[in-house]
């Protein structure tokens, strides 16, 4: 098993160390790829060890792999958990994390604004398997009188998909903790660079590793922190319904987790600058960035997090027509779903993240037809402001 580092070390040293022995004679030092589905034992005493539960040896790579291990680890250490998982999906991550809570009759707590995809999750499925999920806004009121003795969870997303709202962590650990919940958090905008919702007191982070993480549009893949017995909990479940990653794709997020640190902090510097751009530009009515001071969660970004990220939003004046004008004209940001490359995207979501979902829930969401979203990626941001300043014109 890899060792876990000093937790001394900054985010950007253990992002390139931590789960990697190396300064041995003739070490690689990259990591090597386990491409073995399944791993020997020496004899059948070692098989036997194994059985009994007394060994921890690798099996058979949806189990673990030491290629997944050494993801598994960074993962840990960027979130300060005990323990990490890295999954097929960021889907797998969050189906696997609240199938390993909840059971037909069991209750969730969710914020409204989430990834598309987890909201579907918790309005088409969970309901399926017994499970009521309650939605409530992301200043989390009404959550008391949502809770009762079939209450087991509550989730949250923040920065949310696609307005940037901010959840405040404080707030639902204190609710978490007051009604004896355990509570997740999707942490895919923020990243561990920008806020830590283990330290605050959150009890799994989960991450579309796909994103940031990985960092370079080239996997899907997912993640999950927290203490060894709830990331545990998830790995069984994750066995079982199959989520588990493979090696290669594992090989490119551990190389996209090295550069974590120093992309998700340029990403920002852009992101701010894109921002302050848009705000003043005449076609614009309304900018969602949490570093603006006109966003209503300002205050709020300035005390959770470090930063306030590379994704933004802004609704344009003239509706969809200007947003598809804009996005087709734009000659950088590629039109293109997902996040957190170094690409800078562009994406209506009322076509992408949010799809097939009803005029309330769009209102809901704060997802209106001119809404465009913004994936900030490495480009220089003086040529993405000039490419915008074309498309805007
Ligand atoms: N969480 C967020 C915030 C996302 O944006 C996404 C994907 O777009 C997911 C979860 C799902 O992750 P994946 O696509 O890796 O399954």
């Amino acid at each position: 098993m890899p060792k876990k580092l000093s937790p001394r070390w900054a985010d950007a040293t253990l992002a390139i160390h931590s789960g990697e022995i190396k300064h041995g004679l003739n070490a690689p030092v990259t990591v090597p790829i386990a491409r073995s589905s399944n791993f020997t034992f020496a004899n059948t005493a070692e098989m036997k060890r194994w059985a009994e539960g007394k060994s921890k040896a690798y099996i058979y790579t949806r189990y673990g792999n030491p290629t997944l291990a050494v993801a598994e680890a960074k993962i840990a250490e960027l979130e300060n958990g005990e323990a990490g998982l890295v999954t097929a999906s960021g889907s797998a991550a969050i189906s696997s994390a609240l199938l390993s809570l909840l059971q037909a009759g069991d209750e969730l707590i969710a914020t409204r604004q989430l990834y598309g995809g987890s909201y579907r999750l918790m309005r088409d499925i969970l309901p399926r398997m017994g499970v009521r999920v309650h939605h409530v806004a992301a200043n989390l009121e009404g959550v008391d009188g949502v809770v009762n003795s079939k209450t087991r969870a509550i989730y949250v997303e923040t920065p949310t998909n696609p307005t940037l709202g901010l959840v405040d962590l404080r707030k639902v650990v204190e609710a978490a903790r007051r009604h004896k919940l355990v509570s997740l958090i999707d942490n895919t905008f923020a990243t561990p660079i920008l806020q830590k919702p283990l330290n605050m007191g959150f009890d799994l982070v989960l991450h579309s590793a796909t994103k940031y993480l990985a960092g370079h549009s080239d996997i899907v893949c997912g993640a999950v922190a927290g203490s060894r017995e709830r990331v545990t909990k998830v790995r069984e479940m994750m066995i079982s319904l199959g989520g588990s990653m493979d090696p290669d794709p594992a090989y490119l997020l551990i190389r996209g987790l090295k550069t974590l640190e120093i992309r998700v902090r340029r990403q920002c510097q852009s992101a701010m600058a894109v921002a302050r751009f848009l705000e003043g530009h005449a076609k614009v009515e309304r900018v969602h960035y949490p570093g603006l001071p006109s966003h209503p969660d300002y205050r709020l970004a300035k005390r959770q997090m470090t930063d306030f990220g590379g994704m933004l939003a802004f609704d344009m004046k003239g509706g969809l027509p200007a947003a598809r004008r804009l996005c087709d004209r734009s000659k950088i940001f590629l039109l293109a779903a997902s996040l957190g490359g170094v690409e800078s995207l562009i994406v209506l979501p009322i076509y992408t993240s949010h799809h097939r979902m009803s005029k309330m829930e769009l209102t809901a969401a704060g997802v209106k037809p001119g809404t465009v979203r913004m994936s900030i990626g490495l480009e220089d941001p003086g040529d993405l402001i000039d490419d915008l300043k074309l498309a805007l014109a």
